[in-house]
């Protein structure tokens, strides 16, 4: 019996998709041990065409080039989906909906880790477009029963514009490190009793010497929860 085959919809960025590509592979070989690794396919994005269409609008172009790559894996011999990144997950439903195979959600894995742990109240750091619309927030209240804060204004925007003007193009500044410190210490103070690093570049700028609480890194934990299902049978 060999591993499933893990299908990832990458390039969003490239950055975090490298650390998804890393992580799996560690992983396999922690769990299997010796030589093993992981039986992957990536499917990488060119991500200054999918930032233009997310910053336009154009949902519903950028939800036609996700069921692409979805449909791409799946020829290619995927046994499953990921869509690495937490964005992207606006159109999760469509892009299951449009192959045969199943697309593990990255909210999934990231609630029950919290709810494991105890944690109902948490703090989410993301895209403007993931902290702000409600198909990431929703699904961890409805499906997970968390209650989600948000940063205010002033914090989404500076989390936005370091996610866009910096991390996703591998830039990871000590000044924008503060920033997020500080951000997350105002979720805090506001009762967060864990934080979800909701966009997966940022565990490139912040670890858990930065925040008073637990953070939850979706990249890691997406990989990890990719690893456990693709050996599930073994
Ligand atoms: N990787 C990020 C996320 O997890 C942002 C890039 C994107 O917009 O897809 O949301």
């Amino acid at each position: 019996m060999s591993q499933k085959v893990i299908g990832l919809i990458g390039g969003m960025s490239w950055e975090s998709s490298a650390e998804y590509y890393r992580i799996i592979n560690e992983r396999v070989r922690d769990r299997l041990g010796g030589l093993r690794s992981a039986r992957c396919l990536m499917w990488s994005f060119d991500f200054a065409e999918i930032e233009a269409l997310q910053h336009a609008g154009r949902w519903d172009d950028a939800t036609a080039l996700m069921i692409d790559a979805a449909r791409r894996l799946e020829c290619g011999g995927a046994d499953f989906l990921l869509i690495c990144t937490n964005t992207m997950h606006r159109m999760a439903a469509e892009v299951q909906a449009a192959v045969g195979v199943p697309l593990l959600h990255i909210a999934d894995p990231t609630a029950a880790r919290i709810r494991a742990a105890g944690f109902r109240r948490v703090g989410l750091l993301g895209t403007a477009f993931t902290m702000e619309q409600d198909f990431y927030k929703g699904r961890l209240a409805e499906r997970h029963g968390l209650e989600v804060l948000v940063p205010d204004t002033a914090d989404r925007a500076t989390v936005h514009r370091i996610i866009y003007d910096e991390l996703v193009q591998g830039r990871v500044e000590p000044a924008s490190r503060d920033a997020y410190r500080a951000v997350i210490a105002r979720l805090v103070e506001r009762g967060a009793e864990a934080v979800i690093l909701g966009c997966t570049e940022i565990m490139l700028l912040v670890g858990p010497q930065d925040s008073a609480v637990p953070l939850y890194d979706t990249t890691a934990i997406h990989a990890e929860a990719a690893v456990e299902l693709a050996i599930a049978d073994l």
